[in-house]
């Protein structure tokens, strides 16, 4: 007997059904994951027009007996589970047995394959045995999909441009490029070759093939571990952003993922580096037993529900945070050099207008083009909006639990000695060291000194409540005001008493005695709007951001005169801070000119 079984009808049943071959990209990933499950260390990937005429995917791995051949493109057929307990112990990207009768059934598939003695060969059309017989003993698998959804017209009528099913099709490579450093990638489109890694099992020749040398330099490794999870990583200075979630890449023990909570703790590690509606890029490896993670939750097996996904969350905020915390952030005020975009940079993928060609034979409407597979345009539902039964993990419960309210761990200096020359209009502070000459935007160092400031005292609160002399009022539609009657109780549990008072009208008389003075409506205001969006209220988001607002209202602004003193204590005050580089919005607070940029720009160097 051959190692491909079909699986019994009630193994079947509990395997999360449905489609797997949506578009090239779904052939591209599932043909690699086969061939990586199959042990292979050279995988070649050979595309035309985006994967529509042509996917031709070779390995070396273990291939396939020749009596076996057939029994892979029947459904349910897998060598990778055989039973129930199988399922919650997955260690290979596939087990479903979906993926060759899928994509058989909507193409012409060319496929030879041999464990090294003998060869075998299938051709398959449409899921209708054409031919077989023997082929080439050379170890591994060679299969090669045409003329996908040739039978299936509807469906192709939802592809995409060229581009932006390219795009998919270099997503999923450069994912499974990240995952597997040790295997040489190469991907060619239409004679080009647009990724090789050269399977070293150096992650940053993979990151460098993928997104250029000059973003890897700055990029840190970090590493963290709680209880039941180990991470590690490389993560982007908070210098180099993005435009959308995208660059965030997640493995969890090496399968690459898509999950909202995970993708939020990270963008939490990175809070107030980055400038609001920038992302990062990062690589970020969780490793942790199979038990503790379900993969089987939807076919395409990037989505994955965790258990403790909150302490999960936790070490990965705490990590890249700590990882920052050690550093020098301080990015250089002379622009660098643009390196060329990859073409392995999906999000960025630009051919210009020439290459935007319509697909062959679909002709696009513009209704047409409003499919329900709008995935680029607006990025992944998974990014972008919480799943319904997702809870926000700052809650101040759980692990969270001493975090939010602990005070941020005394840095190191990490601002170098800095002695003040002067102020230029009004607005910057001027200042050298014995590396060059440094400018300060003055108004974001303040926000960043009182950011931490007001942080602090806010998390220093007693739960005392304290009665308002002049009692508050805030009006609501109809409809909101019905949705905070119900939680008035949330309010009043955190110090907010509030009735009806009128229609659609609360009047509040009391509030936590850590409201400052001036700023309880605002604060009300907070809090009745998070009840509105998240259906709770987070303290420690709540903190945050009205330490936020706070900064911003009673920080000095531009156009401000200051004394040598007062810029002194200003410096003095920005060193003491815990993330002194940028402002609460991840606006940068300092910039460097180094002495041999200096020298360079007057050429006194070359
Ligand atoms: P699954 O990967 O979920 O098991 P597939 O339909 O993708 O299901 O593949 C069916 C079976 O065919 C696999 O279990 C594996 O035994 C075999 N197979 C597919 N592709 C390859 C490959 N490139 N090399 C070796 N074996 C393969
Ligand atoms: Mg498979």
């Amino acid at each position: 007997m051959g190692n491909i079984q079909q699986l019994d009808e009630f193994l079947a049943n509990k395997i999360a059904a449905g489609e797997v071959v949506e578009r090239p990209a779904s052939v591209v990933k599932e043909l690699m994951e086969n061939a990586i499950d199959a042990h292979s260390t050279i995988i070649e990937i050979d595309i035309a027009e985006a994967g529509l005429t042509s996917i031709r995917i070779k390995d070396n791995g273990d291939g396939i007996l020749e009596g076996d051949l057939l029994t892979a493109f029947s459904r349910h057929a897998t060598s990778k589970i055989k039973n129930e307990h199988d399922l919650f112990r997955i260690k290979t990207l596939g087990f479903r047995g979906e993926a060759l009768p899928s994509i058989a059934s909507v193409s012409k598939v060319e496929i030879t394959s041999s464990t090294g003695d003998q060869g075998t060969k299938a051709v398959i059309h449409g899921g209708k045995l054409i031919d077989r017989g023997a082929a080439s003993a050379r170890k591994g698998t060679d299969i090669r999909v045409e003329e996908l959804f040739y039978n299936t017209p509807a469906r192709l009528k939802y592809m995409k441009t060229i581009n932006t099913e390219l795009g998919n099709i270099t997503d999923i490579v450069n994912r499974l490029a990240l995952s597997h450093p040790e295997i040489s990638i190469r991907l060619v489109h239409n004679g080009r070759t647009l990724l090789h890694t050269n399977g070293q099992g150096d992650i940053r020749q993979v990151l460098s093939a993928i997104y250029g040398i000059q973003t890897v330099k700055k990029m840190l490794p970090f590493q963290g571990e709680s209880l039941d999870f180990k991470i590690s990583g490389w993560a982007a200075l908070p210098e180099v952003t993005r435009a959308s979630k995208s660059y965030i890449s997640i493995l969890v023990n090496g399968r690459y993922i898509k999950n909202y909570g995970i993708t939020q703790a990270v963008l939490e590690g990175y809070r107030t580096l980055l400038p609001i509606g920038r992302f990062p890029v990062i690589l970020l490896s969780i490793e942790m037993d199979p038990i503790l993670v379900d993969v089987n939750v939807h076919p395409s097996k990037q989505e994955v529900r965790f258990s403790k996904e909150k302490e999960l969350q936790h070490v990965i905020s705490e990590t890249i945070r700590q990882t920052f915390r050690k550093e020098t952030l301080i990015p250089s005020g002379v622009p660098e050099k643009k390196e060329p975009k990859k073409y392995s940079e999906q999000t960025s993928f630009q051919w210009g207008t020439a290459n935007e060609k319509p697909l062959p034979d679909i002709a696009h409407s513009d209704e047409e083009m409003i499919s329900p597979q709008k995935e680029e345009e607006s990025p992944p539902v998974d990014y972008e909006a919480p799943p319904e039964d997702f809870t926000p993990e700052l809650k101040n419960q759980g692990v969270r639990k001493e975090e939010p309210d602990a005070e941020p761990e005394k840095p190191e200096k990490r601002m170098p000695e800095l002695s003040v020359i002067g102020q230029a209009h009004g607005t910057y502070i001027i200042c050298q060291s014995e590396d060059g000459l440094y400018m300060i935007d003055q108004h974001a160092a303040q926000e960043r000194i009182k950011y931490e400031y007001f942080r602090e005292k806010l998390a220093h609160n007693t739960g005392d409540v304290q009665d308002l002399l002049v009692p508050l009022t805030f009006d609501f539609s109809g409809d909101q005001f019905l949705k905070i009657k119900e939680n008035l109780h949330l309010l009043e549990k955190y110090g907010v008493k509030a009735e009806e008072f009128g229609s659609n009208s609360l009047i509040v008389r009391s509030h936590p005695v850590w409201f400052p003075k001036g700023e309880e409506s605002e604060l009300i205001d907070e809090m009745i709007e998070q009840l509105l969006r998240d259906k709770q209220i987070d303290r420690y988001k709540l903190r945050e951001e009205m330490a936020i607002l706070m900064s911003c209202k009673r920080s000095i602004k531009a156009n401000h005169y200051l004394t040598k003193e007062d810029m002194k204590h200003l410096l003095d005050e920005l060193s003491g801070c815990a993330d002194p580089f940028t402002c609460p919005h991840g606006r940068p607070v300092i910039i460097h000119f180094s002495s041999y940029e200096m020298e360079k720009m007057f050429k006194r160097v070359m």
